[in-house]
């Protein structure tokens, strides 16, 4: 079979891309070796937030007193919340399928390797068949990386893929690794009853975050009851003690399947593809998302789909967000370093009428800006909603936006985001 363009891996970056492609009048095909949506849909971003929720759920109803209703959790089986979560992912897998047929792009089931440079080899259980295009765009993602020493027994020593799948909730567990993906999990298995332990290598929860966040971050979740060590060399020092060990140390590349020493594709230190521009060394293959080693988040993937396909190029502000209890979130200008003269201002959610309501006065909002311009240069949240908010502060910075500019704007009352425009107001 002929194509204009074949994209290997159906996740947000592979989906995205194929359909682009195929909205232009292009011959497409998808290969997936398993369940449409990728990491994000599967395992990665919903089922998260799936858990998160409920945790969150079970968090509301314990305090619901506190609204002169009496209410009791009388049982919490984590099966049923296994299934309703795989329930929302299976819905979410048949919304993507549908998308990509009716944009007219051929799904084909396999593990996709290559013959040549315009030839793929497509394996699954009725054989294998061959796939030739001008095009070959790489969006084969990433896959949970182990720490020297372990390996995945999928019992005891497990991925975060494991973990979210787990139906019984284990007494106590070890989570190494306080990036973003650790410390959810972290969050949403205590909320859940479970003796957590968080370890993290660098001095500081989210190595590469601004480290007043993340000390307030360790501070929040030593308060949820979780046992959290930076700094620490020896993650592994007291193994025994725990029932699991969940291994959050990052991602890994997926690139050994895909037979790429048949054509010699280039490969950074890590084993990412290495991409200029989406480029590669060869030039009509491609690779977006988590295959280039870059981003690692599910928008920034779907971002290089549309530029891959639109010749775009963005330098936009990446808003991050984790889902603790509260979330945290941040955003600075791409250029926040070439700046000098840098003030701060912050704002606790304490005093804000909304947080009361809504029982969430933990937290703050902190908002630098040039100290010339008064243009706003980052924004970093730790608190209810900080997961939706910074996109608002996203878009502020994008525009360059200043402080006299939000002053003239109004915000909704009583509303958490009023915290976001005291702060700026407090300039
Ligand atoms: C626990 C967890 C939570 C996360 N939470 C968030 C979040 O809240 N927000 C966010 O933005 N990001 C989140 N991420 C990151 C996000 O999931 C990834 O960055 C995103 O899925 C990357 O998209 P991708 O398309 O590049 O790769 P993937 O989603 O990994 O998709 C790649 C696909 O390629 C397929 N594939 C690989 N090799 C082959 C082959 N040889 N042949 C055929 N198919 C192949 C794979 O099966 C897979 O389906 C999370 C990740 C994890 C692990």
């Amino acid at each position: 079979m002929n194509y204009d363009i074949i994209v290997i891996g159906a996740g947000p970056a592979g989906y995205n891309c194929a359909i682009k492609f195929a909205k232009q009048g292009k011959k497409v095909a998808v290969i997936e070796k398993n369940s449409l949506g990728g990491t994000c849909l599967n395992c990665g971003c919903i089922p998260t937030k799936f858990l998160w929720q409920a945790a969150k759920t079970k968090q509301k109803i314990s305090k619901s007193l506190e609204y002169g209703i009496k209410a009791n959790i009388e049982n919490i089986t984590f099966a049923d919340i296994i299934a309703k979560k795989n329930r929302l992912v299976e819905n979410l897998v048949k919304g993507v399928e549908r998308l990509l047929k009716t944009s007219n792009v051929e799904i084909i089931k396999g593990e996709a390797g290559f013959k040549d440079k315009n030839t793929i080899t497509v394996k699954n259980s009725d054989g294998e068949i061959e796939l030739q295009a001008d095009k070959i765009v790489i969006a084969t993602g990433s896959d949970c990386k182990a720490i020297p020493n372990t390996e995945f027994d999928h019992q005891k020593y497990i991925s975060s893929t494991d973990a979210l799948n787990m139906t019984e909730l284990p007494k106590s567990m070890l989570v190494i690794g306080g990036g973003a993906i650790g410390i959810e999990l972290s969050s949403i298995f205590s909320a859940f009853g479970v003796n957590v332990t968080l370890r993290e290598i660098c001095p500081q929860l989210l190595p590469s975050e601004d480290t007043e966040l993340a000390t307030e971050l360790a501070k929040v979740m030593a308060r949820q009851g979780i046992k959290v060590e930076v700094a620490c060399t020896e993650p592994l020092k007291d193994a025994d003690k725990f029932d699991k060990i969940l291994i959050a140390a990052g991602r890994k590349a997926v690139t050994d399947i895909l037979k790429i020493e048949n054509i010699n594709l280039g490969l950074d230190k890590k084993n990412f593809i290495e991409t200029k521009n989406y480029s590669t060394n060869i030039d009509n293959i491609f690779a977006i998302g988590d295959a280039s080693g870059k981003g690692f988040l599910a928008y920034t993937a779907e971002q290089d789909a549309e530029n891959l396909v639109f010749g775009t190029q963005s330098s936009n502000p990446v808003p991050k967000v984790v889902f603790s209890f509260p979330p945290a979130a941040s955003v600075k200008a791409v250029d926040f370093d070439n700046y000098k003269n840098i003030v701060y201002t912050k704002t606790n959610y304490s005093s804000n009428a909304r947080a009361q309501i809504e029982g969430e006065r933990t937290g703050w909002i902190k908002v630098a800006f040039d100290k010339d311009s008064g243009k706003i240069l980052g924004v970093w949240i730790l608190g209810a909603n900080a997961d939706e908010m910074i996109n608002t502060a996203s878009v502020m910075i994008k525009a360059g936006m200043k402080a006299s500019d939000i002053k003239r704007e109004m915000f909704f009352h009583p509303g958490l985001s009023e915290i976001l425009f005291e702060t700026i107001n407090n300039l």
